[in-house]
């Protein structure tokens, strides 16, 4: 226990958020997680990504006298919390290896000063080979707690392991008596334990957020026309931020090159290209120098821009974990922000074929695959789905921001009746062909491989001719996410009825409560409603200035070598273009401006306002 706190905390902190932030309330869980600290009690936080779990450690460094160590696991990471921590007049530095010689010297002797409030350091630097001499240093300073943020890294069962996480677990022999805080977005129990145990946590206190996120817009298509597809939602998001996933490296290339042509200002990122190269696409998307990042997944940790407005899935990912991870890249700003899976069964198909040959095709993968493809099939709220599938339950009765309750999902009148004349079509053909012959058939679409076989004579031809036969596949795989229909494993895969599907076509009572959505017509006929959120987010904003303001953040950014999200966030800067400001003074009424930024940006965001608005009340 610490007995040092003897602070009247809870008003400090306020005090502390206000200031520094510009921030006047506490998100859920913050309060509690920074109480954990204050009294040195050791704590695992769990909150979605966006959640504030930084601020969780932020805040009580300043209340609480000496030290706070934080492990990082990216030196970009660590980067761009040190600067927006400068940049809010917190005295704050990283220690690790992309520091010269004379930097880290700098950095010692701070260290030794006292200088600091936050040292951010890599797990190798703290505890690994070579990083004695870091502990030895620390042993000289007034460490008041350890934060080890990404906390799941030091999991087998997270998705980003990293080896290095393995060796905190001497941080409470080297720090015997120093509390140890943990942070995460990754909310499987199995993790949690993990943390736990790894990190040797004594009587942690446990705190895990919900893992809802209201300012996403979930959307789920069937992949028809890919690049119109993309075009729809790019045009719904001229000069955002977004990042599309691809699940081949070849697509991200073609895409990206298309986009390029198309005017889009778009960068590809995966694996396969040269380091620097990566990493120089990752640095144009941070600073803004590119909008949009086609990608595999190996773009992922260490995109903290936070005003990323859309996230694309041009294919399905391997597990709903994944899906919610990716996914959750977009609107960390808590501003209104569009997820869009775009997917086809044969995505799953390859994703068996794939994990397969790797090895890595257990029940355990085949389960995750199948959750996806049920999220992806399904007809319902999709944040009830999403949280459902973390063990939350979801309270609302609508989201206002999902494609199922924005009633931009058309439903079929008579699902049982189309429903039976597919499962009928594929007992014509004998089980024995897959979605594209099936639904050509229905369609009535007369080439060779149909009239090769005669199918052109079954009853069923033609028996669903007035629909395109993008819609008709779509349905069949509603049917198999239903699972009236099979699609076997193989590399060719064919269709077959289940035993439920047996009934159905047997008796149609079977499926009374079966739902199929209708293929959506292009967006162009039926433009996307808004959400809740973002008509909200958007109330009363001057959207010219608004863009005036951006420009500004850039220009400042640019000029002192920093993303422009270290600089204000969009909701400050929406903020600032709803209630313009005309003085310093009125400025700091706007949230996420602190003492520190009102004075050193202050004086050029009004006048920008005032030079904009002139006379405007
Ligand atoms: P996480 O690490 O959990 O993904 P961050 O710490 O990056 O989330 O916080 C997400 C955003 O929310 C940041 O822009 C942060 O400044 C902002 N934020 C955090 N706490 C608060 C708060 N109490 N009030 C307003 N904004 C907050």
């Amino acid at each position: 226990m610490d007995t040092t706190v003897t602070l009247s905390t809870g008003s400090d902190l306020s005090e502390a958020l206000e200031r520094y932030w510009g921030y006047t309330s506490f998100r859920p869980l913050q309060r509690e997680a920074m109480d954990a600290i204050l009294h040195g009690r050791d704590s695992v936080v769990v909150l979605p990504t966006g959640g504030g779990k930084s601020l969780c450690f932020q805040a009580p460094a300043l209340v609480r006298s000496g030290l706070a160590v934080v492990v990082s696991p990216l030196i970009s990471l660590m980067k761009d919390q040190v600067d927006t921590l400068t940049g809010n007049g917190v005295p704050a530095a990283c220690y690790n290896s992309s520091l010269a010689a004379d930097e880290k010297a700098s950095v010692a002797a701070g260290l030794r000063e006292g200088r600091y409030r936050l040292i951010y350091v890599s797990p190798e630097r703290l505890v690994g080979e070579g990083g004695d001499g870091f502990v030895a240093m620390l042993s000289q300073c007034d460490v008041s707690f350890v934060a080890v943020d990404e906390a799941h890294c030091i999991s087998q069962w997270g998705h980003d392991f990293r080896p290095e996480y393995r060796q905190l677990g001497r941080l409470r022999a080297l720090l015997p008596s120093i509390s140890l805080h943990a942070y995460t977005a990754t909310a499987t129990a199995r993790v949690r334990r993990d943390i736990v145990s790894q990190l040797g946590l004594t009587d942690p206190i446990e705190l895990v957020g919900s893992f809802d996120r209201p300012n996403l817009v979930y959307r789920v298509l069937a992949r028809a026309n890919l690049k119109r597809q993309l075009l729809d939602v790019l045009s719904r998001h001229e000069r955002q931020a977004g990042i599309i996933y691809c699940t081949s490296r070849r697509e991200v290339d073609a895409l990206a090159a298309w986009l390029r042509e198309s005017g889009v200002r778009a960068l590809p990122y995966h694996a396969g290209l040269a380091d620097d190269q990566r990493s120089r696409n990752q640095d144009a998307f941070l600073e803004e120098d590119a909008d949009v990042v086609v990608a595999t997944v190996a773009f992922g940790m260490g995109i903290d821009r936070s005003d990323v407005r859309f996230v694309v899935h041009a294919g399905a990912p391997r597990s709903v974990e994944h899906y919610q991870q990716e996914s959750g890249r977009a609107g960390r700003d808590g501003l209104e922000a569009e997820c869009l899976l775009l997917y086809s069964t044969a995505d799953f198909m390859k994703w068996r074929v794939m994990l397969e040959r790797n090895g890595e095709l257990s029940d355990a993968s085949r389960k995750l695959l199948r959750d996806m493809e049920r999220y992806a099939a399904s007809v319902g709220c999709r944040h009830k789905h999403l949280v459902g599938y973390f063990g939350e339950a979801y309270r609302r009765a609508d989201c206002s921001a999902c494609d199922y309750c924005l009633d931009e999902l058309e439903t079929v009148g008579e699902p049982t009746v189309l429903a039976r004349k597919i499962l009928s079509c594929v007992a014509r053909v004998g089980q024995r062909f897959g979605v594209a012959h099936v639904s050509n058939i229905l369609c009535g679409s007369d080439n060779e491989q149909v009239t090769g076989r005669g199918h052109q004579e079954l009853t069923t031809f033609g028996l669903l001719q007035d629909m395109p036969v993008a819609e008709v596949r779509g349905y069949i795989e509603q049917l198999i996410a239903h699972g009236f229909l099979r699609q076997t494993d193989d590399q060719f895969p064919v269709v077959t009825l289940t035993a439920p599907g047996v009934e159905l076509l047997k008796d149609a009572s079977g499926a009374l409560d079966l739902v199929l959505a209708r293929q959506r017509r292009p967006v162009k006929d039926r433009l996307p409603k808004r959400s809740r959120i973002e008509a909200e987010s958007w109330q009363d904003v001057d959207r010219d200035l608004f863009e005036r303001l951006r420009a500004l953040r850039l220009a400042i950014a640019r000029s002192r070598g920093v993303p422009p999200y270290v600089i204000f966030h969009d909701t400050t800067l929406r903020e600032m273009a709803r209630l313009k400001p005309r003085s310093v003074g009125e400025l700091h009424q706007v949230r996420g401006v602190g003492a520190k930024k009102a004075e050193t940006l202050g004086e050029r965001f009004v006048e920008e306002i005032c030079r904009s608005s002139p006379g405007a009340p």
